[in-house]
């Protein structure tokens, strides 16, 4: 009998690939189990076997899987057909969600590497002329790639050779085929037993005397043990002050007996409590209606304005499913995982709670992804949007907090999946219950409510009944006119701050954009610096005195003068955090201020080391770009000032409008937390603006209702369904001529619905490419499937066009 797999690579492929199998591989695998096989010309995958047939009809020629690698599935059941969904709903394949969903750890690249086995000795004759060349060449050369192997035998099909070294297990096929995971171990240190007794050990101590390094570790090992546990030889080093040299020579001299043992990365030492708080009236009556909702088999809006306690509520939701051996998701933006969160839950939750993180480790995210998929204990799984891709059993509840962040959908690559939309098809296919949480809802999922799609639960005060904060608007037209600015501070912005300061208390300062200034301008000639691979200007950075391009990156010097006339009369235009940095040294020299952007948080800690600044009172302000707007709980700020509100809502986008009033209100919720109630200022040039009034009035149903009329006119979500094709191409005319041969073949369809474009969008070009535009606009009317159907059958002819073969082309369902 012939065998044959349906094998997931980790590639753009449309359909699944085939390969033949031996009977006994055919027994043995099981669908979710990884597979090495070849692709292409030399190359091997990790592929994940989907299903083994006896028969098979295909077009290309059938190769053999060459091993199988797991003995177990490492994906759950259902698993695949998720995928299959994000793969057909977001228009990409099943091998772009599995690279998206597989630690990197798990998955082989095509750049296969191979190593000599060290443990091994490979004896002469029994090894056969070419894998003698092979083993030869790997005395010399540590490591080879497959492309090497070919060129030493000079042959192509090299495949059979390295899998006869592999069976002699004379070679690995670099590491990461089987598993780069690595445990993680700790060193720990103990007295030798010979020191037991105390009689002894003080004539050690005696000895010792000329050594105080080593006796003063000795004793603190000592007081340390006191409770008979371990004690870290890391620790020991703190504790007793001491470096590493001296344990390891009190080690050598078999004082100190040093072991390695295992830990896992997951099971860090928490302070723990078991006590929940008591819930308030509103909390319970929250609790309640969520959970008759769920009875009801419904999805749940939690809308609660910020500090309404929304927390607490997902605490005793987890609580219970937990308590009834069910695991939970809870997704968060990747930037609100903060571990002012993570230690809330673990206080409660302990070692059940697991972090998934795009800032751990490859080996940190594999150990989750063991965790979760041998489920021994129910766990709470913590993350940012991918670990929704998780291999999940008895997923009892999935929330969704501060689910309006525009950065739960996934921009580049593909899939561009949306994760609060993809949580909710989650929960139907595991049956679990979904909770979505935001203080300041997005408009489709509030429009949801109103249809009855989903359920609304709302939180209308804060948590101890603190007022929300009062906020207030300042005419910066008329401040200027007065000269009442100094700088990009108002008078009443700077008197409320010093004000702030007595007190004793901390400020906010918001203003969405980084770097010193946006723009740099000759006052003579106007030529203002441009990326030369982007169509944007390049940012002034003056800290680093740099001028950088926030799209690819590139930066250059400051230039002295400007460089197309050489004038020295050159001016910046616009300002960024970097400018109120310095601006507010000069304003206030005795007050300390932290910044918190991209700029400053990109090492795995930084963010952490701000929160900790500031919620520790080291410093007295904080001035930052919407990463202020997610999610921070910190006690001692009472006032917030937005340097310049109008920014966000001159933006070409439909959003723009929504995402300011999100923005504005998320910031404005980190003043006055715990008990006073705070003062956020709003300085602008529109103070009339309607969105500005709607944001100090707390009016969320209002801008609703007006967002909502305008989408409904302009035809947008969630009158609509949008999908964008993007061309790029280096060539502005062939990425244009791309754009319009794809709108005119999508229109000779009869398929009645809007083909917007192709257009250039503001940014044009990045990195060299050019970015052209189509945009698909589908009614209630339409069936998203068959119009889905439409545009894949003409990227399928656009693919095949010469002309057009270096052009990239990207789908983005329900794009933002
Ligand atoms: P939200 O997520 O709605 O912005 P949080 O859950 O962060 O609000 O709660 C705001 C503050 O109120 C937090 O400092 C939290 O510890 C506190 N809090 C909320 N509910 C309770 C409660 N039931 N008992 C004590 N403190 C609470
Ligand atoms: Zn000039
Ligand atoms: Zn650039």
């Amino acid at each position: 009998m012939a065998y044959f797999l349906d094998v997931i690579l980790p590639l753009p492929l449309e359909r699944y690939f085939s390969y033949s199998l031996s009977d006994a591989d055919a027994q043995a695998i099981k669908s979710g189990m990884r597979v090495a096989v070849p692709f292409g010309k030399s190359k091997l995958y990790t592929g994940i076997a989907v299903g083994v047939r006896e028969n098979i009809e295909v077009a290309y020629e059938i190769k053999d899987i060459e091993f199988v690698i797991d003995q177990e599935p490492i994906l759950q059941e259902g698993q695949i057909r998720f995928w299959e969904w994000i793969a057909s709903y977001y228009m990409c394949s099943v091998g772009q969600v599995m690279k998206a969903a597989l630690p990197k750890s798990l998955l082989l690249e095509s750049e296969t590497i191979i190593l000599r086995n060290e443990e091994t000795t490979a004896v002469d004759d029994e090894l056969t002329d070419s894998e003698f060349l092979i083993i030869e060449a790997l005395e010399n050369r540590k490591a080879l790639k497959v492309e090497d192997v070919m060129g030493i035998l000079d042959r192509k099909t090299v495949l059979p050779i390295l899998k006869g070294l592999l069976e002699k297990d004379l070679v690995f096929i670099q590491e990461e085929l089987y598993n780069t995971y690595k445990a993680k171990t700790e060193k720990y240190i103990q007295l030798s037993q010979e020191y037991a007794d105390e009689e002894v050990l003080r004539e050690l101590l005696d000895s010792l005397t000329r050594a105080p390094k080593q006796r003063q570790a000795i004793m603190t090992l000592f007081m340390m043990r006191a409770g008979n546990r371990l004690v870290k030889s890391k620790d020991l080093e703190t504790r007793a002050g001491v470096s590493r040299a001296v344990i390891k020579s009190l080690v050598e001299k078999s004082i100190l007996l040093e072991t390695e043992q295992e830990v896992s990365r997951m099971l860090m030492d928490v302070e723990s409590g078991n006590e929940l708080y008591v819930l308030n009236d509103s909390q319970e009556k929250a609790l309640a209606e969520i959970k008759t909702s769920f009875e009801n088999d419904k999805t749940v809006l939690l809308h609660g304005v910020t500090s309404s306690g929304k927390t607490e509520i997902y605490v005793r939701l987890i609580q219970e499913m937990l308590e009834q051996g069910k695991q939970c998701l809870y997704l968060l933006p990747e930037i609100a995982l903060t571990t002012q969160l993570i230690s809330r839950l673990q206080y409660f939750f302990k070692h059940q709670v697991l972090v998934f993180h795009s800032k751990y480790s490859l080996n940190e995210r594999q150990e989750v992804w063991s965790l979760v998929l041998e489920a021994k204990e129910p766990y709470v799984v913590i993350g940012a949007r991918s670990a929704l891709l998780l291999p999940f059993r008895n997923l009892g509840l999935v929330i969704v907090d501060e689910e309006h962040e525009t950065s739960f959908k996934q921009f580049d690559p593909a899939p561009r999946y949306h994760a609060r939309d993809t949580a909710i098809v989650l929960g139907k296919l595991k049956n679990s219950k979904v909770l979505l949480g935001s203080a300041t809802p997005a408009l489709e999922t509030y429009y949801n409510t109103t249809i009855g799609k989903f359920d609304l639960v709302e939180l209308k005060h804060r948590y101890g009944n603190v007022l929300m904060p009062e906020i207030n608007m300042i005419d910066i037209k008329e401040k200027h006119r007065k000269k009442r600015m100094t700088h990009h501070f108002s008078d009443s912005l700077i008197d409320h701050m010093n004000h702030a300061f007595d007190q004793g208390d901390q400020v906010i300062l918001f203003q969405n954009r980084r770097g010193f200034a946006p723009i740099m301008e000759c006052n003579t000639c106007g030529h203002a610096p441009q990326c030369p691979n982007c169509d944007v200007s390049l940012t002034v950075h003056q800290h680093r005195y740099q001028m950088r391009c926030h799209y690819c990156g590139y930066h250059t010097i400051i230039p002295l003068a400007c460089m197309a006339c050489s004038s020295s009369d050159v001016d910046t235009k616009g300002f960024g955090t970097e400018q109120i940095e310095v601006e507010f040294k000069e304003l206030f020299p005795s007050r300390k201020i932290a910044r918190m952007d991209l700029d400053t948080t990109r090492g795995k800690y930084s963010y952490e080391k701000l929160i900790d600044q500031v919620e520790s009172r080291e410093v007295d302000c904080l001035v930052g770009t919407q990463m202020l707007t997610k999610g921070l709980d910190f006690r001692h700020v009472s006032l917030v000032g937005v340097l310049n509100a109008d920014a966000m809502l001159n933006f070409p986008d439909f959003r723009a409008h929504e995402r300011c009033f999100q923005l504005l209100t998320q910031v404005a919720g980190r003043a006055g937390r715990t008990e006073k109630r705070g003062l956020v200022l709003l300085q602008s040039y529109n103070p009339d603006h309607r969105i500005l009034q709607q944001v100090s009035t707390y009016d969320y149903s209002t801008m609703f209702t007006e967002q909502l009329e305008d989408r409904y006119q302009f035809k947008y979500p969630p009158y609509q369904r949008l999908i964008r094709i993007t061309f790029k191409h280096r060539d502005y005319n062939t990425t244009l001529q791309a754009g319009q041969w794809f709108v005119n073949a999508l229109n000779q369809i009869e398929h009645g619905v809007e083909v917007l474009g192709p257009e250039f969008p503001p940014v044009s070009r990045i990195r060299n490419l050019y970015h052209v535009h189509a945009l698909v606009k589908m009614g209630k009317k339409h069936h998203p499937e068959t119009i889905k159907g439409f545009i894949s059958k003409v990227r399928r002819s656009f693919e095949s066009i010469k002309q057009f073969r270096a052009v990239r082309c990207n789908i983005d369902v329900d794009c933002y």
